[in-house]
């Protein structure tokens, strides 16, 4: 087809369809894969902070309250590369296929968590995520049952805060629960 013929044929074909979508009179459906607003999954999210610690821009943060940590992510940083999503070690949180950020104020654009503190049974102290140390005490629970440990063992040692685990009468339990690992 020569070039003139090419181009009659498709100025003709560009009258009988449209070029562009009626978005947003009709939603615009992203394909699979899209990288739209990342989203956190509560039922899932163990508070461990790792997307925090990852996410290139700094677009995800946290903060320690005293009860509770707050992760929060600004989409207005947020690169949409993914890489939370990849990080996370409990996959609780995905890119959707939302693409619809735009907000009157930038402080607005945002989503996050709260993610419960666990309270040292000695001091009443909030001081570590409870779902993380739950997860925690699971994973380790095969390599525990090697040195003949139960898991209540160390779930007890673990539920007392840094501060009240260094005194003279915790150290020597946690001294005794160190040897039974290498010994
Ligand atoms: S989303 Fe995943 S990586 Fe981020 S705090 Fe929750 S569990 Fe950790
Ligand atoms: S998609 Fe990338 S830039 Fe956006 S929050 Fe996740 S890690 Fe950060």
């Amino acid at each position: 087809m020569d070039l003139k013929r090419h181009i009659i044929v498709e100025g003709l074909r560009s009258l009988l369809r449209s070029s562009t979508s009626k978005y947003p009179k009709v939603p615009y459906v992203p394909p699979d894969g899209y990288r739209g607003a990342a989203e956190y999954d509560s039922e899932k999210c163990v508070g461990c902070g790792a997307c925090s610690q990852t996410c290139p821009p700094g677009a995800i943060t946290f903060t320690d309250e005293e009860k509770k940590r707050n992760i929060e992510l600004k989409y207005g940083f947020c690169s949409f590369c993914g890489r939370c999503e990849e990080i996370c070690p409990w996959e609780a949180i995905h890119l959707t296929k939302n693409y619809e950020l735009a907000v009157y104020n930038h402080e607005d654009a945002r989503t996050g968590i709260d993610i419960e503190f666990f309270e040292c049974v000695k001091c009443r102290k909030s001081f570590f995520p409870e779902p993380q140390m739950k997860v925690s005490l699971e994973k380790v629970k095969d390599a525990l049952s090697k040195y003949h440990i139960k898991q209540e063992e160390l779930a007890n040692l673990i539920s007392i805060c840094p501060q009240c685990s260094f005194t003279v009468e915790e150290m020597p339990e946690r001294r005794l629960f160190m040897r039974r690992l290498v010994e």
